[in-house]
This record gives structure tokens, sequence and C-alpha cells, in this order.
């Protein structure tokens, strides 16, 4: 039996002389993998799609539960992504989380959408690197249903008028007077401020398609790209070689 869905490459491993497994993600299916035969032949029509952060429909059969490619048609191929080391390391930094955090036989729609605007920002509308992946891996924690508590403080709910302290390993504020009193010795503390707050508000709940809408100064924004990535990484309960790898080389 066909079955035909539409997705994004977020791994490729080379297999024998001629052929390449595909990690995809797709909406209706998650994360799986196609192994496509003979798509290393330059006039394959399975090149270009079997190919990182290639968008395609992918026509497949299944045969003793692995998926094997019968054909392909892309969708949009990220140029832009290849003139620039340091977004397609974020790309595959983003990938590599994705592959991780999502899993065969579930739907993800969202994921699916916030990988593919997060490429279409840094490929197409000039995204800063830094910006583009605050806001994926903040997203990324609400979309699998482990956002912070962005009520204000855990304690008293106040967000408006009072010292708010994010404590990354709980997910949760605290004001002044509560983290006085709540604070654990391994607490990883760091204060922010209300932009910080109504950011992550914002990331968090916005329209998928409004989610790179907003603003925030160069120090605010640097504070909040060390909160998202930390929270991120607690998490997800590890670390990435790729993101390793792009904080090398990150301007
Ligand atoms: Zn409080």
């Amino acid at each position: 039996m066909l079955r035909t869905v539409q997705g994004v490459v977020i791994g490729v491993r080379e297999q024998g002389e001629n052929d390449r497994i595909v990690k995809v993600l797709s909406p209706e299916m998650g994360v799986i993998e196609i192994t496509a035969k003979g798509a290393k032949k330059q006039n394959s029509s399975a090149n270009s799609t079997s190919q990182l952060f290639a968008c395609a429909d992918f026509c497949f059969n299944e045969r003793k539960g692995r998926y094997y490619l019968n054909s392909s048609s892309v969708k949009r191929i990220f140029y832009g992504l290849r003139l620039d080391v340091e977004k397609v390391a974020l790309a595959s930094y983003m990938a590599q989380a994705i592959g991780f955090a999502v899993t065969e036989n579930q739907t993800a729609g969202d994921a699916y959408r916030l990988f593919m605007n997060s490429l279409y920002m840094l490929a197409e509308r000039g995204g800063e690197c830094g910006f583009v992946k605050l806001v994926f891996e903040l997203r990324l924690t609400a979309v699998l249903g482990m956002l912070p508590n962005l009520l204000g403080c855990a304690e008293c709910f106040r967000f408006e008028d009072v010292e708010l302290t994010f404590i990354v390993n709980r997910g949760i504020f605290l004001c002044g007077e509560h983290l006085a009193d709540r604070r654990r010795h391994d607490d990883i503390c760091v204060e922010v401020s209300r932009g910080i707050f109504d950011a992550m508000q914002f990331i968090c709940l916005a329209d998928m398609k409004k989610v790179f809408n907003f603003k925030l100064s160069g120090n605010a924004l640097e504070k909040l790209g060390f909160i998202c990535e930390k929270y991120f990484l607690h998490m997800m309960g590890r670390g990435f070689k790729t993101l390793d790898f792009y904080k090398s080389i990150a301007k």
C-alpha cells in the first residue's frame, strides 16, 4: 500500500553505494525513516528530496515495518541556508532536537510548522541566528507540553510591579518576596525584566505564524537566549553535539 506524506528531511544517512536513509518530520506521522534506494545517483529524482532540510511530498510503501521511497516531489529547498555556515549549524541543531523530541506515530503539526517557520526565517527572512534559536527552543518546549508556568509568580501570581526571577530548573517564576523563602539550594535563578517575561509569554502562546513578531533590546535578548537554551536542555535532559558545534562557530 502506498502512502504519501508531506515532510521535511531532518537527517540523512548514506547506505551502501547508492542509497540513503532519510529521517523525515511529517505533520501526520511524526518522525519516520524512509529508505531511498538509488538516491545518491545524480539522475535519481530522489537525489534532491533526500537532502537535509528538503521539504517534499514523500510517497512510500511499507515492508516488514520499514518504509521504502516510491517517489517524491520537491516542495521547497531552503537555498538561503547553504550559503551560511552558522545558519546550517543552527538548522542542524534544530533538526537533531526535533529528531530527539518527536517520535514516530504521533501527530506533529505544531513541531513541523515551528521547524519550517524557523528555517524560513533563517533562509529567507534574514533572521538572526540567536533570535531564531531562542524562539525555536522555547516554543518547542511549549509544543511538547513542557512550557514554563507563565502566570507570574508561582506563589502569588503577581507579575506587575514585582521583580521576577525565573527558576530555570523548575520552569517557574518567583517574586522577590517568595524567592526569599522558596528558593532551593540547587535552583538556577535568572532575574528577568518585564520585557523578558512578556516575550516568554508571547513565544509560548502566540499564533505560530506570528511567533517571531516581537522585539527586545540587545541585552535583554541575550539574557533571554541564555534562559531559553538552559531551560530547553534541562527539559530535554541532555545536550546536543550539534549545539556544541553551533556555539563553537556562532558570531
Ligand atoms: Zn510571589
